[in-house]
């Protein structure tokens, strides 16, 4: 048989570790609690112990885990762990790295939900609360989901607009600048946010 000589990237492992909410994470025994813990492992190739596992090796490959972006945060790992690991919040650490590399260009996913997240973000910048109307319009462009997607909410937007639930245009909160001064403060070193560095 052929032997498999694996390496720890201890750099890499390093700047995981070294992320909000992943600090825990060399506390981890490998007993599999969070895996059969998940309810999506059960659906799809996503093995929260295997992803710790990959973390503690530095595997750089772990930022191409498409569960990162499916994962409900239900908390259940989070929950049942007996180390205290907090998987839920590694994986909130991971999806910053990954999105990080995604800008740069390093790192392609299957998933949109990276795009989602930055336009929602983008809009709360920008408004100090959500814009739905404006938020599918730009996540239709840049994912390039385009005019299908926005065809796909025609009916359930009339609905919503009809009982008053969106709004046609968007209305800023009073004090939006605090709300800037947040994105200012967090987006830090993390690059900007709808504007707001
Ligand atoms: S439940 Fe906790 S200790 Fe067990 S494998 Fe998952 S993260 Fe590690
Ligand atoms: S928070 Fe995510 S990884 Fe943890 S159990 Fe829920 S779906 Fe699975």
């Amino acid at each position: 048989m052929k032997e498999m000589t694996l390496y720890v990237d201890h750099a890499f492992r390093e700047k995981i570790v070294s992320e909000l909410g992943a600090e825990r994470l060399l506390r981890c025994f490998q007993c599999s609690t969070c895996t059969v813990n998940c309810p999506i492992s059960e659906f799809v190739d996503w093995n929260p112990r295997l992803v710790v596992e990959k973390c503690l090796l530095g595997l750089r490959d772990v930022l191409k885990e498409e569960g990162l972006w499916l994962c409900t945060s239900c908390q259940n790992c989070y929950e049942h762990c007996p180390q205290d690991v907090r998987f839920s919040e590694v994986i909130l650490a991971l999806r910053r790295l990954a999105t990080e590399e995604i800008k740069a260009g390093r790192l392609k996913v299957g998933s949109t939900k990276p795009v989602f997240d930055e336009c929602f973000l983008e809009m709360i910048a920008k408004y100090g609360r959500q814009y739905e109307a404006g938020l599918i319009r730009m996540f239709a462009k840049r994912s390039g989901l385009g005019f299908k997607l926005l065809l796909s909410f025609k009916g359930l937007g009339i609905r919503l607009l009809k009982k008053g639930k969106v709004a046609l245009r968007p209305k800023k909160i009073k004090h939006i600048e605090e709300i800037r001064d947040i994105f200012r403060k967090f987006g830090g070193d993390r690059g900007e946010i709808g504007g707001y560095k």
